[in-house]
């Protein structure tokens, strides 16, 4: 799992910022407490819809650990189930193998989506029947291959017999398709692709969300396909110049763009606009732990922040007065004032117990974890003495702990000894720290 969809996973309970008519509800699409950021934020989201964010962005302040990524996520939601949302944290771009303003620009081109629209040739249809033609493997006589065959394809008007190659067979029977599925094959690059299983076909035990109608109309047709790309994607597919369906299947790997193919993507983006093939979804870019970067990447983001193409970018921080990286310079959040200057600055406050309560509760039941009282009440405790994340990194383990136990239940004996085993932040650095006074002596 990627640090990306890790960190956006541990918010999956957040569906939106908990507003209804301007009132931000105590306890809301999933988000706790943090009534003011809240009602900054929703009116952020207001400013945003209204188009008047273009050349700003946000920063979010406030110690770690007081829902700053939260908050980000619920913008995102608020902004549309669609809506991308990129995480980054500051350190991040630093990497060996690209340079820093490169990592930013692929970070910005995956904070804005591309809703494209599709049309292909296919042969659709519940699948009648299928006879395989095996042969001799080339090099080894005692195996039989798949070399090709025929399928028959039915609709509500018509039933027909084709012949297909082997690499068709192969993905019908590597995906499991059987008699009864409904299958569309894409005309151009013959990939294979299961819609569900026809209604009323066999007496299978199928989930109720499985089931398809019969398709209507002839076999062979054009068929619309609306996919949702990143701008990123698109480079990424027009670098390797391969197709759409490609980058279902190809691993993205980290390189470097060159600007050319971002010309030409953008020019290809632009066209599908115009002519309604496309949309553009722009989403949010959030950086944590923005006093990491230097001036060169403020600089970038600076620039960046006034195109038409730029997502909404939230930066966060827990610094106050420190050096601008890259500089010698002092300046609020380590930030420099033209860039501090174009953003709305909203402030998280540390929870108390009881919002860390209802969080705890909220996220044991987003993980199926059932907690007895006095477990919850536990996790509380440790969430104000150490930190909140801590508390709820220990709902899996102490669940884990007690399956083994053969109990559903996690109780406060399986917590207190979770937190034993594994220790907090602060505990981990200061222990450390600690060893290496003692070593020095
Ligand atoms: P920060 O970005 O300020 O460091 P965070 O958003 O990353 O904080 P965590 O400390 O990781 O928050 O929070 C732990 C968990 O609690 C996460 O699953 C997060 O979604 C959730 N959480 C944090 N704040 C809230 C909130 N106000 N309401 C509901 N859930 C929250």
């Amino acid at each position: 799992m990627s640090a990306v969809t890790e960190r956006v996973g541990t918010h999956s309970h957040i569906k939106g910022l908990g507003v209804r008519n301007g009132e931000v509800l105590p306890v809301g699409d999933g988000l706790v407490g943090q009534v003011e950021a809240r009602k900054a934020a929703w009116l952020v989201v207001q400013l945003i819809k209204a188009g008047k964010m273009a050349g700003r962005a946000i920063l979010l302040v406030g110690p770690p650990g007081t829902g700053k990524t939260a908050i980000a996520v619920a913008i995102a939601r608020e902004l549309g189930a669609e809506t991308p949302f990129m995480a980054l944290s500051g350190s991040e771009i630093y990497s060996a193998e690209l340079k820093k303003t490169e990592v930013l620009m692929q970070a910005m081109r995956k904070s804005i989506g591309v809703r494209i629209r599709e049309r292909r040739w296919v042969y659709e249809g519940v699948l009648e029947k299928m006879d395989v033609r095996y042969d001799r493997h080339p090099l080894n006589p005692y195996t039989q291959v798949p070399v090709g065959g025929t399928i028959t394809l039915k609709t509500d008007r018509e039933t027909r017999t084709l012949r297909v190659d082997s690499n068709i067979i192969y993905q019908i029977l590597s995906k499991g398709i059987s008699e009864g599925d409904v299958i569309w094959i894409d005309e151009e690059t013959g990939r294979v692709s299961r819609a569900g299983r026809a209604k009323g076909y066999g007496d299978y035990d199928v989930r109720p969300r499985d089931l398809v109608e019969i398709p209507t109309g002839p076999i062979y047709k054009e068929k619309e396909f609306v996919y949702t790309l990143t701008l990123h994607d698109l480079d990424e597919m027009e670098s390797k110049s391969e197709s759409i369906l490609s980058i279902f299947f190809g691993a993205p790997s980290a390189k470097e763009i060159p600007p050319d193919v971002r010309a030409r993507v953008d020019k290809t983006v632009k066209e599908w606009v115009e002519t309604k093939r496309a949309e553009l979804i722009p989403g949010v870019l959030f950086i944590d732990d923005a006093h990491m970067l230097d001036i060169e990447a403020y600089s970038f983001l600076s620039r960046a922040m006034e195109s038409e193409l730029s997502p909404i970018i939230i930066l966060a921080t827990n610094r106050g007065f420190t050096k601008i990286r890259g500089t010698d310079v002092e300046a609020p959040h380590g930030m420099p004032l033209d860039l501090l200057d174009r953003l709305l600055i909203i402030r998280t406050r540390p929870y108390t117990p009881d919002e860390i309560r209802e969080i705890v509760k909220i996220r044991a039941h987003e993980e199926g974890v059932e907690l007895e009282p006095e477990a919850l009440e536990e996790l509380v405790k440790l969430g104000s003495e150490k930190s909140l994340r801590y508390a709820t990194q220990l709902l899996a383990p102490a669940r884990l702990l007690a399956m083994q136990r053969s109990r559903s239940r996690v109780t406060k004996e399986d917590v207190a000894e979770v937190s034993q085993l594994f220790i907090s932040t602060k505990e981990s650095s200061s222990y450390l720290r600690e060893l290496e006074e003692k070593l020095l002596k």
